[in-house]
């Protein structure tokens, strides 16, 4: 007999069992007051508090809406039942396999970026639906396993290399396990869907190679130098060099630090760090023609992309990048995104005033005038902000230049960021990993690359 399942929130390395994830789906934030779901192929049950379980027979689809009192369900034709919850449970274990589980209708993937939509979503485990603080929840609850082949193959496709797909499988169970950042706790999952946590899409997209990347490494984590499991932290692209959970989050992790992506005793490690006096020559030099950084367009060519990215991405050049604004542009977009600068008439300059060792941007000040001339200057104190601030959707990353362009009388007339990279940067890079992983390097090896203080060790069985 398998021990028990125990939670997430009480694992422990000392458990040594697998536990078990509540994530979040669908969040009250979404906002939404009706659900569609569709039983798959095999009937599960359906409880409803204050009611009897109730049998739902394969592609059966239920409707829940949120009434004054709580939800509403409809069976098929029948219903409507109140009730304050309901879970979807299957009798027996079920295996994880592509496309296998209950549909859910309409989920929001990449909440509040540049790449929101919705789709739709199949999800093994059980399900639960709770009326929640402006709209619906529904948690979806399944062992780590099942769960991390959900999350690899929606950070990136599973059409991506083995070794690629293990590294980012043992990044994501390590990340998971450390459970060390405190979100969602006033939530009833433990976990969202989105890239605020981990991206997880259910089955729809599992290939073979991600469910045999995640057998291959069950139980399998990073072990930082002090003998926790690895808060292993990993964003999409680091540009050439990963930033420091300082510069991030203005905390240190033991085990993760800031490292050159390029094989050992490349030329790029001159880069290290990056600053103000060679930001021009990482961002536009002529070594860029023909570096082997891993997570440049020579390792891995733009046009390949998409072939490895998820499905919710865009594909661009997101080793370096370009966005331009026309002064007035921005200084609507300031206006609309900063309440403190509601009253900004002209914008006289951005400066970067602190960047981390990659070249981000982690403090950066707006001086501008309200229409009666007032001077103001307004700090964007994080990378997160200064992304959020600059761009309609929200920019790739932090790690850019400002190159403004001004007229005869020196007022500002446009303003072009020229970056690099995409996401916050630190740990694993997930394009350089897949550059490696093209480049024949096997996965515990990716994985020294990106953390070299950490070990591999089995966590539980
Ligand atoms: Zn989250
Ligand atoms: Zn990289």
């Amino acid at each position: 007999m398998p021990p028990v399942a125990s939670g997430i929130q009480t694992w422990s390395r000392e458990t040594g069992t697998e536990p078990t994830l509540r994530v979040g789906i669908v969040l009250a934030e979404d906002r939404l007051d009706a659900l569609r779901l569709g039983i798959g192929t095999t009937s599960r049950e359906l409880c409803c508090d204050g009611h009897a379980a109730l049998t739902c027979e394969p592609r059966q689809t239920i409707d829940i809406g949120r009434s004054e009192h709580g939800l509403t369900v409809r069976i098929g034709d029948q219903g409507p039942l109140a009730t304050s919850r309901v879970r979807l449970v299957s009798r027996k274990p079920l295996t994880v396999e592509p496309g296998l589980g209950v549909l859910v209708h309409g989920v929001v993937a990449g909440r509040g970026f540049h790449w929101q939509k919705r789709v739709d979503q199949t999800l093994a485990g059980n399900i639960e639906v709770l009326p929640g603080d402006g709209g619906i929840v529904l948690v979806n609850e399944l062992p780590l396993e099942d769960y991390l082949a959900g999350v690899i193959t929606a950070e990136m496709s599973g059409a991506c290399p083995a070794d690629f797909l293990k590294a980012q499988c043992v990044v994501a169970r390590s990340w998971l396990l450390a459970m060390s950042e405190p979100k969602h706790l006033a939530d009833p999952f433990d976990r969202c869907n989105d890239d605020c946590c981990q991206r997880y899409q259910g089955t729809d997209d599992l290939s073979p190679a991600a469910l045999g990347a995640v057998r291959e490494t069950r139980g399998l984590a990073l072990i930082a130098p002090d003998g926790s499991v690895l808060d292993a932290n990993y964003a999409k692209s680091c540009g050439g060099v990963s930033e420091t959970p300082r510069a991030v989050w203005g905390i240190e992790k033991p085990g993760v630090s800031s490292i050159v992506d390029a094989p050992e005793a490349a030329p790029e490690r001159r880069f290290h760090p990056v600053t103000e006096s060679n930001l021009a020559e990482y961002l536009d030099g002529e070594w860029l023609a023909r570096t082997r950084v891993y997570c440049c367009p020579n390792t891995v060519p733009v046009g390949a992309i998409g072939r490895y990215l998820g499905r919710v991405d865009e594909v661009d050049d997101y080793f370096r990048w370009t966005v331009h604004y026309a002064a007035t542009k921005l200084e609507d977009l300031l206006r609309e995104k900063l309440p403190e600068a509601a009253a900004l008439a002209v914008l006289h300059d951005l400066r970067v005033v602190a960047r981390g060792v990659s070249g981000r941007a982690t403090i950066l000040d707006l001086d501008w005038a309200d229409g009666d001339g007032r001077q103001v200057i307004t700090r964007l104190d994080s990378e997160y902000r200064i992304r959020q601030v600059l761009h309609r959707g929200f920019l790739y990353s932090s790690a850019f230049a400002i190159r403004p362009e001004r007229d005869a009388d020196g007022s500002l007339k446009a303003v072009t960021l020229r970056g690099a990279g995409w996401g916050h940067g630190v740990g694993l890079c997930q394009i350089g990993a897949l550059g490696m992983a093209l480049c024949g390097i096997d996965f515990a090896s990716i994985c020294r690359h990106y953390y070299p203080e950490s070990t591999l060790a089995p966590v539980y069985k």
